[in-house]
Parts: structure tokens; sequence; C-alpha cells
């Protein structure tokens, strides 16, 4: 795991600690060890780290005065929403001399626009309370993740999240019109614009899309709002190579253009997993099959159209075995059914020891080529490992996880995680592909970076981050 190294950062005085508490006040600070330790470990628990203060500011003014503070003390901030990132971005590092700035209590939906089809929010709307603002208002805000109960809007928009919607929508960046940040030195930039064009100079905002942190404190979006569709038609399909699932998104691509919203690639082994952990799941095709794809298609009227469309693109890949079988929702409650499977894939593999992984994309139709190729490494590199490649195959997005062999040890299985990831991403870069699809660099793939982007590129980026934090307190350490 990579340290953090940016400019010397002070130890923190007991002082200093009580000037920053009293900027929220002493009932939004966590101290104490054991209540800290939430904010202190990811999911997976691959990254943990001490810090010294939590602060739970409650309003712009108050992040504006933590930075100002931060900033002139060279104290480290390390700003935090969900804590779902699965690349350690939100994860400070052992020292204990960071502070962790949890966004979580400013979670106002600011207002809606129905009619100009915006939504402002706190950057601490937890991503679930957007979707259902935006649907009390027969509004649809599409972007959706398996972890949308837990992850805010500002985590989002600092990972430019992808999610399953993306095919259709594009990624958070893609979403979001105008941006509240709070600068390293504690001044608002005021920019919750809600124009669909202005071309006056550089677009800043997106800068800190993306940014994992490093350059601004998101503290308010503007967000673009799309027309709720009225239908939804789902379903599951079975087929027995992943070169077929690579001809049924073409057939399914030209049966519904911009209608089809979802295309998920699940392996037989993410299946069986799945069924094995999960509650309230079951195997909605009456035979296993190698490659299982989860299909969805909306429209804006109720007319049926979605689901005529649906049934006759699967008649035609069944009749030309494309597909070896399929079951389209006939209920709201199947739907749900279905979708459960896609949902619990990355919870499931935590559950069957070491889990090696990776997001990578590749151009849309080398996916096959890519996992062959990947599947005949991991069989030379260790041998009985289970590769569980999974994810958005219409965005060209793999999430190319690795469950141990069943009978290796663990830690013996994780300590080959960097000839493991060299290994792959050789693979991806071949094929003109990107180490990190949707979920950014973090501390996960910071040294991976610096052997991937140019000279000049890395130039430039450093360059960003020195014109926007010269003293390397926002996050300092990851990404670059
Ligand atoms: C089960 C599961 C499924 C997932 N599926 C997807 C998926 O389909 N697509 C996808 O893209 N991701 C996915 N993720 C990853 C994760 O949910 C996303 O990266 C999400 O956008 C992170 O949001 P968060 O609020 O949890 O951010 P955090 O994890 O708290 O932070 C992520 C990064 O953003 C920074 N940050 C957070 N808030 C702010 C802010 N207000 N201002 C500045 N910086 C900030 C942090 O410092 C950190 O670097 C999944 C995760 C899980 C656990």
């Amino acid at each position: 795991m990579t340290s953090m190294d940016s400019a010397a950062l002070t130890t923190l005085s007991n002082e200093l600690l009580d000037q920053f508490a009293a900027i929220v006040g002493e009932a939004h600070v966590v101290r104490d060890a054991r209540e800290m330790d939430a904010y202190l470990v990811e999911l997976r628990h691959l990254y943990t780290g001490k810090a010294s203060l939590v602060l739970r500011p409650g309003s712009t003014g108050e992040v504006s005065q933590i930075l100002k503070l931060a900033n002139e003390t060279g104290t480290a901030i390390v700003p935090q929403g969900g804590n779902t990132g699965l690349v350690g971005g939100q994860i400070p590092f052992d020292g204990g001399e960071e502070l962790i700035l949890s966004l979580s209590r400013m979670n106002t939906i600011r207002s809606i626009d129905p009619e100009g089809n915006t939504m402002t929010v706190d950057a601490g709307v937890i991503l679930e309370q957007a979707q259902a603002a935006a649907d009390q208002v027969g509004r649809l805000f599409p972007l959706s993740l398996a972890s949308e109960g837990s992850c805010q809007i500002g985590g989002n928009l600092s990972t430019n999240a992808g999610g399953t919607a993306m095919l259709a929508y594009g990624n958070a960046r893609d979403m979001v019109l105008g941006l509240e940040v709070v600068l390293a030195d504690g001044r608002i930039w005021e920019g919750l614009r809600t124009l669909r064009k202005d071309n006056t100079g550089y677009d800043l905002k997106d800068l800190f899309i993306g940014a994992e942190g490093t350059l601004g404190i998101i503290t308010g979006a503007v967000l673009k709002l799309f027309p709720k569709p009225e239908e939804r038609a789902t379903a599951f399909a079975g087929l027995k190579s992943v070169e077929n699932a690579a001809r049924f998104f073409g057939l399914a691509r030209q049966a519904a253009g911009s209608s089809l919203t979802t295309f998920e690639l699940i392996p037989r082994v993410g299946i069986q997993m799945v069924l094995r952990h999960g509650s309230q799941v079951r195997h909605p095709l009456s035979e296993e099959y190698e490659w299982y794809v989860l299909i969805e298609m909306t429209g804006l009227e109720a007319t049926g159209v979605s689901n005529t469309t649906l049934e006759n693109l699967l008649e035609v890949a069944l009749e030309e075995e494309t597909l070896q079988d399929a079951v389209v929702a006939s209920s709201i409650a199947q739907r749900n059914e279905i979708w459960r499977l896609r949902d619990l894939m990355s919870e499931v593999q935590s559950l069957e020891g070491g889990s090696i992984k990776h997001d990578v994309s590749v151009p849309i139709a080398r996916i096959p080529e890519f996992i062959n190729r990947a599947n005949d490494l991991m069989e030379v590199m260790v041998p009985g490992a289970r590769p569980v490649p999974f994810g958005h195959y219409g965005d060209g997005n793999n999430h190319y996880n690795i469950s141990q062999p069943v009978e290796m040890d663990k830690m013996i299985f994780m300590a080959q995680w960097d000839p493991v990831c060299a290994g792959v991403h050789e693979i991806v870069l071949d094929l003109n592909g990107s180490i990190s699809a949707e979920h950014g660099i973090g501390r996960m793939k910071r040294e991976s970076l610096k052997k991937i982007k140019s000279e000049v590129e890395l130039d430039m980026m450093r360059q960003i981050k020195a014109v926007f934090d010269p003293n390397g307190i926002l996050n300092p350490g990851k990404v670059l």
C-alpha cells in the first residue's frame, strides 16, 4: 500500500484539534476510537487508516472555515461521503494526523424544478434519496449503482460514478449542470448554474468531477433530471459463450437503440456464488449456463413497445442460438428478483475468501478477447483461481475479479495481488483499454497511474493539483 507523501503536514496539537471541533460544534465531532471505526475502514477491509478527528459540518460555511484553518496550519483533510468507494480514496493513511471531513449531515434537497428538469442538492444527499426526490415530481434521476442506499452525490461526482444505466444516460459527469465547491483555501466557488449551454471559458466543474477530493470539496450540485419512463421490460438470458454475449449486445443495440438502458454480463461462477450466499434468491432459468445477461429496455409511454421489442429480440437470438434460454420478468416482483442477482454480485464474492479486483474497460467489441486472454493468464499464474468477470458489458466495462482457489490460504493468494494486476492490466493496455473504468485511482492504483500515463499527462495533472491545492492538504497521497 502506498503512503501519504504530500508536503510536510503537521502533527496536530490538542489546541488545534479543539479549534477544528469548535467550527462544527462538539456534538458533530467524532473523537471516540470505537465510534470512529466506521470511518476508518472500507467495506471490503482492503484499506484501513487512522485519523485525529472526524468532522461532520452542517453547512458550506462550516466546510469553508475548516479548509481555511487546514490550509493555514498544513492539516490534511480526507473528504468522505458514503464510504462505498472501492479504491481507498476516502480512507486516511496510518499516520493518524489526517482529519476526515464527512459530508453526511449535509443532506438536503435544496430545490427541484420539474419544468427545467433540474434538482439542486447538498453533496451529502444519498443517491437513493435523490432518485426518490426526482420520482416524486414525475422525473428520473438515472444514476444507479448497487451501493445507492449508502453512497452520496458528492462521492458519486468525485468518482464520476458509472453504474447500470450508463449505457443510456452516461456517467455522473453527464448528469451535472453546476457545482458548489469549497477550495483548499476556504473560498467558495458558487457554480450552481442550471444552464444547458454555457461556453464562457474553461469548464471548471469538470475538473472537480472525478478528482476524488484532491482539488476541492464538493458541497452542492445541480443535477439533470430526465423524463420518467412509464414502462420497463427486463429479461435474464443464458448463453454458452462470451462471444455470444457480444453478438447479443449487437442485436440488442440494433433493435432498441437508446431505449436499451442496461446490458450486464454475469458468469456462471458469479450466479453460483449468489445462490450459495444470497437470501431470497433463485435461479430464474431451468438450467445453468456458462454466461448470463441481464437486459433492460425502457419506454417513455406505457404502450407495451418495450416488452414487444424485447420479446422479438429474444426470439431472434434464441432462434439463431445466440441465446440458449431467456425469461422476461412478468411482474415487478420478478424484475426485482432478477436485479437482486446482479446487485449481490459484489457482496457475495467477499464470502468466498480472498478476491483480487479489477475495474477495467476495453473497446466493447474486444471484451471476449480480454476475458479469454485474462482467464488463460490466470490458469498459468494461479492455477485453481476462479475468475468472476462481471459488469457493465454495454459500457465496455468489466469487473475482472478473481476469487481465490478453494483450498488456498487467503493471505498467500492475496500476496499475489500486484503481479496478478500487472498481468491483467498489461492485457487491458494491449487492447487500448483503461485500468480504471469507473472506480477511480484512490490509493489502489496510484502506482499504476505513474506507469500508464505519459510524462506530459502526469505533468499537467500535477500542475493542476499545485494550482488548486498548493499546500497539499486535500486528500494527500490519493490519485497522484
Ligand atoms: C456494492 C457496490 C456496488 C458498486 N457499484 C458501482 C458501480 O456500478 N459503478 C460505480 O461507478 N461505482 C460503484 N461502486 C463504488 C462506489 O459506490 C462509488 O465509487 C460511489 O460513487 C462512491 O460514493 P461515496 O459517497 O460512497 O464516496 P466515498 O467512498 O465516501 O468517497 C469516494 C471518493 O470521493 C471523495 N469524496 C467523497 N465525497 C466528496 C465530496 N463531497 N467532495 C470531494 N470529494 C469527495 C473521497 O475522498 C474519495 O476519494 C460500488 C460500490 C459498492 C460497495
